[in-house]
């Protein structure tokens, strides 16, 4: 990427990475990541093999949360969660203005909160999982000729095919293709439902959704809104807005972006985001 910018390598100050799944932020590594399978793989070494910055990685939802804290809808909001409807389904997490990392820094995994009792097998093991009904894997296996998800994990290099995808279901749902309509319609239920639970436990003021389901969220976000009208508690709903990611699919780079300041030049006392 440097290369192709024409970007000065000394002119690069560090590097924020995002990755699907548990990260260990010290060590520089991913811990698990269902949706490609891997298991304790050393990102960070490998890369500084060749980099000559420092790197930071960050999970893909928690990074994107920082993207939009610092560069997108939710700038100056004390309390939100970003959910990042991806290849899976991960949630970012702010509270009082930083980033909650529970006890291992894997805080927000509500897509593997179980959603139906018998439901598809996920990625994590489990049955039934809000990422294995809701995500755009889930959106596009709704789609007969779309592809769910491949049996052999996904690469980065299919994202965007993804991503067009997404948006060429939710352009076909709004010009009134009865199946891909049908397929909005269920996984905007299903993501509605998981955000219904998310806004009763964390009592957030915004809930973004972010990641490869933006491109569909016109058409999402009614289904969402109203299934979280039927089933958050009135108290935790009325005080919650819902609204789709500014960066939308840049998300996730421009938490890549907010990481690296946030760590390079913010004082660890006053970081907005992330606990020293
Ligand atoms: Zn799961």
């Amino acid at each position: 990427v440097i290369a192709e910018r024409g970007v000065a390598p000394a002119s690069v100050l560090g590097m924020g990475l995002s990755v699907c799944g548990l990260v260990d932020q010290q060590a520089g590594r991913i811990v698990f990541s269902p949706n490609h399978g891997w298991r304790d793989v050393p990102v960070r070494t490998e890369l500084r093999r060749n980099l000559a910055f420092p790197v930071f990685i960050e999970n893909d939802a928690r990074i994107s949360a920082l993207g939009e804290e610092l560069f997108g809808v939710a700038k100056g909001v004390e309390d939100f969660v970003l959910v990042n409807g991806a290849a899976g389904i991960g949630v970012g997490i702010v509270s009082t203005g930083r980033l909650v990392d529970g006890t291992s820094g894997w805080a927000g995994e509500f897509g593997h909160m179980t959603i139906a009792l018998d439901g598809p097998v996920c990625g994590c093991g489990n049955r039934g999982c809000w990422e294995a009904l809701a995500s755009e894997h889930a959106l596009l296996a709704r789609v007969p000729g779309q592809r769910g998800a491949p049996a052999g994990g996904v690469t980065d290099d299919e994202r965007p095919e993804r991503w067009r995808l997404v948006a060429s279901v939710a352009a076909a749902a709004a010009a009134g293709d009865v199946v891909a309509g049908a397929a909005i319609r269920e996984t905007g239920r299903y993501l509605g439902i998981g955000v219904a639970n998310v806004i009763n436990a964390l009592n957030p003021s915004l809930v973004v959704i972010g990641g490869g389901l933006s491109e569909a969220a016109d058409l999402l976000l009614p289904e969402v809104r109203a299934e979280v009208a039927a089933r958050a508690m009135r108290e935790l709903q009325g005080v919650c807005r819902i609204e789709t990611a500014a960066l939308g699919i840049d998300t996730c780079a421009m938490g890549g972006v907010a990481l690296a300041i946030n760590e390079l030049y913010t004082p660890s006392h006053l970081r907005i985001a992330r606990p020293a």
